[in-house]
């Protein structure tokens, strides 16, 4: 069962295999320390790859999940946020991305773009 720390997870759509992969490779570490809240499609990917974590689907991002990640934050209630960007690809919410950012860097929370810096991030965090 997990401790009660809070992990946000987000990936863009050519990111998702990326976030699969991470969630597949840390689930020992996932499941023992973190519940986990994600956008809509990225927790179906996360749930799939990794059944036994605890995860709750917030809306797709495009649809205001970024948003709810975003005011979860601002109460509080996330700890840390995994967010794997794409990079080369224009989003129709680039808005909410930039806010998102924003608020993880405004409250100070430990926040990885990339999956270099994710797998630090975890393997740091729970201790
Ligand atoms: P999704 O949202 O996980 O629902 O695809 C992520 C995003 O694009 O912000």
């Amino acid at each position: 069962m997990a401790s009660g720390k809070c992990l946000a997870l987000i990936a863009h759509d050519q990111k998702k295999d990326d976030m699969a992969e991470f969630a597949r490779r840390n689930r020992e570490t996932l499941a023992a320390n973190w519940k986990i809240v994600a956008t809509g499609t990225t927790g179906g990917r996360v749930l799939d790859a990794a059944p036994e974590l605890d995860v709750t689907r917030l809306k797709s991002g495009p649809l205001g999940g970024d948003q709810q990640i975003g005011a979860l934050i601002s109460t509080g209630e996330v700890d840390a946020l995994i967010f794997f960007v794409d990079p080369l690809t224009p989003m129709p919410h680039d808005v909410d991305v930039k806010a998102l950012m924003r608020l993880a860097i405004v409250y100070d929370i430990p926040m990885a773009l990339n999956e270099a810096t994710a797998d630090r991030l975890i393997a740091n965090l729970h201790a």
